[in-house]
């Protein structure tokens, strides 16, 4: 599976006793037409966080945030179980995740205008009918915020 960063940022963090909050923004990419394996993602954004935590001279990962696409192919369920798996005797054990699920939004070029699709496979604009192949969310697989002391 290929992981690669496409935006990272940090819009606060402050060095002091109290938990830091790191907003991240790691977008994990992975190829489409894979079969999504929740544990080697799991694997991945563990990976990431802990890293992040180092950087911030932190022993501990209190909570992570992940944004997951409605079609991004990743399933929840699974992934809170990968999480629970994956942290033990990691310094994100006893960690706790939030999963905020991201809907579907495509493009109608035509219209201009942005649109949730009634059908999560034909993305059919609803005031002009043409079907739109512009994806704007709903792939994303991210890491969004990280608590770390
Ligand atoms: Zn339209």
């Amino acid at each position: 599976m290929i992981c690669y960063v496409l935006r990272f940022f940090i819009f606060y963090a402050r060095r002091s006793r109290s938990p830091l909050f790191v907003q991240t923004k790691e977008q994990l990419a992975i190829p489409e037409q894979k079969i999504m394996h929740e544990v080697s993602l799991m694997e991945q954004t563990l990976e990431i966080a802990i890293a992040y935590a180092q950087e911030q001279n932190a022993t501990r990962i209190h909570h992570l945030k992940m944004q997951i696409g409605e079609i991004s192919g990743v399933v929840p369920d699974a992934l809170n179980f990968a999480f629970d798996v994956v942290t033990r005797g990691t310094i994100a054990e006893g960690a706790t995740l939030k999963i905020e699920m991201v809907s579907i939004l495509c493009h109608c070029p035509d219209c201009d205008r942005n649109f949730h699709p009634v059908d999560t496979y034909i993305y059919e604009c609803p005031d002009c009918q043409h079907l739109s192949a512009k994806i704007v969310s709903g792939r994303e697989i991210e890491l969004s915020s990280l608590e770390v002391s």
